[in-house]
């Protein structure tokens, strides 16, 4: 997730370029344009959003759909397979590749340079934080700006604000990704100001107010947070039937088995954690509840018990069940199914009114499938 990982440094290990939207018409664009380019280079190219840009909407202005392309195979049979000889000869040629790459971002539409009249500054601005930092100056910045929205870093721009300016402020939300770069190992060199420094926070998402604060500036939004308006956290809907699942495992658990675990996965349930359920003591990545209950079972909890919904199990617990079978493990799996894909929305259940089949047909004892 972008709150705490930083997926640029996936791109970078990839060595394939990125694209980083700053509002939602740039993702549009971006995701418009992306396949063409990516056809283009024949390499993938990671799309970035950040949390803020998810969760926030806009309208935008659409383009004809395009037909979908046929399927090739491109000339080379062998592309695709991966064995080390391989492997090894594709790495060098996209290694080779990585000036064309960095070209293109030069020659970017989302790469923008724009001159500033006090070059006591240079602002970095990447993706959302070009947005963050246009709210600070809606007439235009005093400083030069070079606004990131694709990467690798457009070398030639990187250069022309590094020269102009005394030292450089870098906005991007994350991890330093750009400032670690430009500041290399041992910070010597160009004065960069960030998320390093302390110019900005390291931890938590960048915002119009931190910005505002890096600038010396405040933040004048018009629009404030009423006073009757509480923070509250997220929480199951009313009459959802996974709250029926916590109110009755917490009564058990909590008078019949004081040392019990529950292990929970990804989706609606995994609000099961917050009040009033308190229920939940783990919730890490898709299908490590299963894995993580077995786990816990093998080193002697009991009990230890997974609470996983529908979709999840299909999508990423069967294989954790399948382990549980072979060894026999002594755990207890509750497959929470509400019938759909709810977190997410739009998509059936991959194992909607299949659930059982799926697990005596793994092996699960029919003695040992209880539905409720
Ligand atoms: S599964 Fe999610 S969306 Fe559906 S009722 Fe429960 S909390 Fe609401």
């Amino acid at each position: 997730s972008q709150n705490e990982q930083d997926s640029r440094f996936y791109g970078d290990f990839s060595l394939i370029p990125m694209y980083e939207p700053s509002n939602q018409q740039e993702a549009y664009d971006m995701v418009y344009n992306g396949f063409e380019f990516s056809e283009k280079i024949g390499e993938p190219v990671l799309m970035r959003i950040v949390t803020r840009l998810a969760h926030s909407r806009s309208g935008v202005e659409t383009k004809a759909q395009k037909p979908q392309n046929e399927i090739s195979f491109g000339s080379d049979p062998r592309q695709f397979v991966l064995l080390p000889g391989i492997a090894r000869k594709r790495y060098k040629a996209l290694l080779e590749r990585q000036e064309d790459f960095v070209q293109a971002s030069e020659e970017s539409p989302y790469n923008t340079y724009i001159d500033g009249a006090n070059k006591k500054l240079g602002i970095i601005a990447c993706g959302i934080g070009f947005n963050y930092l246009m709210e600070s100056y809606p007439e235009g910045c005093e400083y030069p700006v070079l606004k990131i929205g694709q990467y690798p870093l457009p070398k030639k721009q990187m250069l022309q604000l590094v020269e102009a300016c005394d030292e450089i402020l870098v906005l991007e939300d994350g991890q330093p990704f750009v400032e670690k770069q430009l500041k290399g190992y041992l910070g010597r060199g160009i004065k960069v100001k960030g998320r390093l420094d302390g110019t900005l926070s390291y931890a938590g998402e960048l915002n119009p107010d931190t910005v505002a604060h890096a600038l010396g500036k405040e933040n004048k939004s018009k629009f404030r947070i009423p006073d009757i308006v509480e923070m509250r956290p997220p929480a199951l809907c009313e009459g959802c039937g996974h709250r029926d699942v916590f109110i009755a495992l917490t009564e058990v658990l909590r008078t019949e088995y004081p040392a019990h675990k529950v292990f929970s996965d990804i989706g609606c349930y995994t609000l099961g954690a917050n009040a009033p359920f308190n229920a939940v003591n783990s919730c890490v990545d898709m299908g490590a509840s299963i894995t993580m209950a077995k786990g816990a079972a093998d080193s002697g909890l009991y009990p230890s018990v997974a609470v996983i919904g529908d979709s999840t199990f299909t999508h990423s617990g069967i294989t954790g069940l399948l382990d549980c079978v072979n060894e026999n493990a002594d755990v207890t799996i509750i497959l929470s199914d509400n019938e759909t894909t709810a977190m997410t929305g739009g998509q059936d259940s991959a194992g909607t009114g299949r659930l059982e089949a799926i697990c005596t047909g793994l092996g699960v004892a029919p003695a040992h499938i209880r539905v409720v």
